[in-house]
């Protein structure tokens, strides 16, 4: 089956650079469509070129409204609902903590 092979070198990186790309707040679109011709290179040039969440207390100083006495809450929902993805993509450990309700990248923890 040819397009099963199509669709996991060019459509799967395409669809992950496009909703990382949406979680981070980046360039959804550009980043899909890079992804779709260069394929696991335009995925791996979107990973390299990812820039650095802010950690906990830097979110806390730079949104003082979200620090709230029962935790964080999104700066740009407002929600308290925020998950934990957790990253390992060579020895260390990436810990993200996102929104669960519009899904924006928020800080990160280690
Ligand atoms: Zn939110």
């Amino acid at each position: 089956m040819e397009w099963i092979t199509i669709a996991i070198a060019f459509a799967l990186p395409a669809y992950l650079a496009f909703k990382w790309a949406r979680q981070e707040d980046r360039w959804a679109w550009p980043w899909a469509i890079a992804c779709m011709v260069f394929s696991y290179f335009g995925l791996l040039a979107f990973v390299l070129t990812r820039e650095g969440l802010p950690t906990v207390s830097e979110y806390a100083r730079k949104y003082p409204t979200c620090v709230t006495e029962r935790g964080m809450s999104c700066y740009r929902c407002g929600s308290r609902s925020i998950r934990l993805w957790r990253e390992q993509p060579f020895i260390a450990v990436h810990q993200w903590h996102i929104c669960n309700s519009c899904g924006t990248s928020l800080y990160r923890s280690r």
